[in-house]
């Protein structure tokens, strides 16, 4: 069950905003292609891109975790070729960063001009994998995080605001 939100909606909305900004200077004269990653990181690219003041593209991206350990597979690839491009990976969160780390190999292997990652949340203290992320909105404690995009599985993905779920999924 959910209670309070960690981060209401006017806070989630200040924070893309100012990635926004960071973004669009960051970027400026450039045309980044933002490729978010399935299905979490939806509704935060979504804001995202319309908080960016500089033109850019849009992709998608998903990957399959299986079996117990660290498989991982792509589910979906981005239909816009990333070769040459400046790539912004936009992810929900950033735990052991072994997802990402997996994602980053095989769109670094496909020669972007760059590559920066942006998240929305989180847990650095949880880090497995070396993962350098260029924009963070929001740091996280270990409480499983629902809403704005995150589910518990399967829910909560609609609620405009984030909150803390009281248990793991198992
Ligand atoms: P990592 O590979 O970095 O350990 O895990 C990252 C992925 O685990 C995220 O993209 C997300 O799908 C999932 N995840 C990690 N923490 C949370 C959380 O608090 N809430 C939800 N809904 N998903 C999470
Ligand atoms: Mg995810």
């Amino acid at each position: 069950m959910i209670g309070e939100p960690l981060f209401d909606a006017e806070s989630i909305a200040a924070r893309v905003a100012d990635i926004g900004t960071a973004i669009s200077a960051d970027y400026a004269g450039k045309t980044p292609l933002m490729i978010g990653l399935l299905r979490a990181a939806a509704t935060f690219l979504a804001d995202l891109a319309r908080a960016v003041t500089i033109p850019c593209q849009l992709d998608f991206i998903a990957v399959n975790k299986y079996g117990d350990g660290d498989g991982i597979a792509l589910e979906k690839d981005v239909a816009i070729p990333v070769e040459g491009r400046h790539v912004i990976l936009v992810d929900d969160t950033v735990d052991t960063g072994l997802t990402l780390q997996y994602v980053v190999k095989r769109l670094l292997e496909r020669r972007p001009a760059s590559l920066a990652v942006c998240t929305l949340l989180d847990r650095p203290h949880r880090r497995i994998a070396d993962i350098e992320i260029k924009y963070r909105a929001f740091e996280v404690p270990d409480v499983f995080v629902v809403g704005y995009g995150l589910d518990y599985l399967g829910r909560y993905r609609e609620l405009p605001a984030l909150y803390a779920h009281g248990t793991w999924p198992a």
